[in-house]
């Protein structure tokens, strides 16, 4: 996963980058204590450090609002601010600053930090694949729950 470049000034990448990745995630909430499950997670692009970051923040965040929201059980979509359930699988753009700590008989990354970019609606966007096994897993999962929010899960089905 480290051996790549630097999307914007091509540098050779060193152990600590930033990352951008997508995310199909859930969240359980329990009182204060948020779970957030990851069904499926994508990444997009590395960077070297936070300065190329930013300069690929903009063109890659035009037009989405809002931003960097807080984990509330209903965030807002940043395409067409529909209200997105997230106790409902949904997909979800992520930065991170992360750290190589692969050994030699292991590839492992810590995570220093991350954050939530923005948060999409299912009609705006379903990731190709994960998502519909995504609610399968959901349906199994628990079933009078689901019911019961199920209007928006239904036009997911691919029209093809
Ligand atoms: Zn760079
Ligand atoms: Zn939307």
């Amino acid at each position: 996963m480290q051996t790549g470049r630097c999307q914007v000034c091509e540098e050779q990448l060193g152990s600590r980058t930033h990352e951008f990745y997508s995310r199909t995630q859930k969240v359980v909430f329990e009182g204060k204590l948020k779970t957030v499950t990851v069904l499926y997670e994508l990444q997009e692009m590395s960077f070297c450090g936070q300065e190329c970051w930013e300069a690929m923040e903009k063109p890659i965040m035009d037009g989405l609002h809002p931003l960097y929201q807080q984990l509330h059980p209903v965030a807002k979509c940043c395409e067409c601010q529909a209200p997105v359930d997230r106790t409902q699988p949904h997909y979800a753009l992520y930065v991170g600053e992360l750290e190589d700590v692969s050994q030699p008989w292991l590839a492992s990354m810590r995570i220093l930090d991350e954050r939530e970019v923005a948060v999409f609606c299912a009609e705006c966007r379903v990731p190709d694949g994960d998502l519909a096994a995504a609610l399968g897993l959901l349906t199994e999962e628990n079933d009078s729950v689901a019911a019961a929010e199920s209007e928006p899960a239904k036009k997911l089905e691919p029209q093809s």
